[in-house]
């Protein structure tokens, strides 16, 4: 007997018929004699249904009410899903993440999960009932409802499968695995069979939508035995761990990222402290940076370029704009029209011909390279946003097209 974690995405219950559906693949599991732990997204749309409802009323609405609000549609998934499971005779119960006690920090709409009070559903398990859990949500010390970000319910089962050291961790959702790229700019893209965690970690965070980053690092970080797999078809997935067998060709996929935008400070100061001055003055306010360039300017001052979430653009150039006469910087230049290509790989470490290789298709296609970025297992460049599905094909085609 083993302890399974199932998690299905929003259009995986989007209807009464992929309800029942998911309720089979439980059943299926349960009745095998296996312990499960069930999370559940919100149907379908309705995440951002929700949000449209609160943007008609107040569209400056606080995090605390949005995440009031936004953690209902969870709610009625798991009420739902158990309804079909009762319906089949099965023992069951659906809790929300306070019943549970998924305790949180208090940063609303973008919650980080600290630690899962085990013994409720630990006791529901002891009295052989399938748990299906709310993703998505936590709560805080006060006992408010928080949510930790979109995506946010694979995070959730991640987190479920380590805090009960799950046999496994299957996210199930509309596609059959993790492809070399996005199958619908590339329709010859490849499912792999296996990805290491490092790989898929790099690609969740570069863009490429399968898996919240966070439920990344936490199943690195407790060796959590992660599958993504279809909740439509039966087929094998793709398999997230540690090392992989699979001999390594170059790169292990491309990501692209259109959700970012840029923010250029012109005519700072040359002086020791600025860089720590702007983005610990951003960090306090929980903004997210990503790449940061910073460009010898003119005499005495000199630039910092960086990109940050299209979302939080606006917040980003009101606190700068704001602190202008403590930052000492000339003028600030945005731009919301950007995007991002990255491949990935740990092939890259050992393979110095890999970041020439992009940069030879994208030069073939004739896109023009912005900024540029790495880490050891990624390469990633700043394209106008109308070049990043011409780009993500050349590239692809580069890679795999031509072994
Ligand atoms: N329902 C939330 C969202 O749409 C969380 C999730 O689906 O993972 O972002
Ligand atoms: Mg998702």
């Amino acid at each position: 007997m083993s302890l399974i974690v199932q998690k299905f995405g929003g259009t995986s219950v989007k209807d009464a018929q992929r309800i029942r559906n998911v309720a089979g693949i439980i059943a299926e599991t349960y009745l095998q004699g296996n312990d499960v732990i069930v999370v559940l997204s919100a149907q379908g749309d309705t995440t951002d249904d929700l949000i449209a409802k609160a943007e008609e009323i107040n569209p400056h609405a606080s995090k605390r009410e949005m995440d009031m609000l936004l953690s209902t549609g969870e709610q009625i998934s798991v009420a739902l899903c158990a309804m079909a499971l009762e319906s089949m005779g099965l023992p069951c119960v659906s809790l929300a993440a306070w019943q549970v006690g998924i305790q949180s920090t208090s940063v609303h709409s973008d919650a980080r999960i600290k630690k899962i009070d085990s013994e409720r559903i630990q006791s529901e398990l002891d009295q052989h009932r399938i748990v299906i859990v709310t993703g998505f949500q936590g709560v805080d010390r006060n006992g408010d409802v928080t949510t930790l970000g979109r995506g946010g319910s694979d995070t959730s089962a991640v987190a479920l499968a380590a805090a009960f050291r799950a046999d496994l961790c299957q996210i199930y959702t509309d596609v059959d695995g993790v492809y070399t790229t996005d199958p619908r700019i590339v329709p010859n893209a490849r499912k792999l069979e296996e990805i290491t965690y490092d790989e898929m970690l790099e690609l969740a965070s570069q863009g490429a939508q399968v898996l919240h980053n966070r439920s990344v690092e936490l199943a690195k970080k407790f060796r959590v035995n992660l599958e993504v797999v279809s909740s439509l078809e039966r087929k094998p997935g793709t398999k997230v761990k540690e090392v992989t067998k699979v001999e390594k060709t170059n790169i292990a996929g491309v990501a692209k990222d259109t959700s970012i935008a840029r923010v250029a400070l012109i005519g700072l100061q040359h002086n020791p402290g600025v860089a720590f001055q702007v983005f610990d003055l951003l960090s306090k306010h929980n903004i997210n940076v990503d790449v940061i360039l910073q460009s010898i300017g003119r005499e005495a001052t000199k630039d910092i370029t960086f990109t940050v979430h299209k979302k939080d653009l606006e917040e980003v150039e009101d606190i700068l704009n704001e602190h202008k006469e403590a930052l000492r910087f000339d003028h600030i230049e945005a731009d919301e029209h950007i995007g991002k290509v990255s491949i990935v790989g740990v092939g890259l470490m050992s393979n110095c011909g890999v970041a020439a290789k992009m940069f030879e298709a994208l030069y073939e296609a004739g896109i023009n390279i912005q900024m540029i970025n790495t880490s050891e297992i990624r390469v990633s460049v700043l394209l106008d946003e109308v070049d990043v599905s011409r780009a993500v094909k050349a590239i692809h085609a580069k890679f795999f097209d031509e072994i």
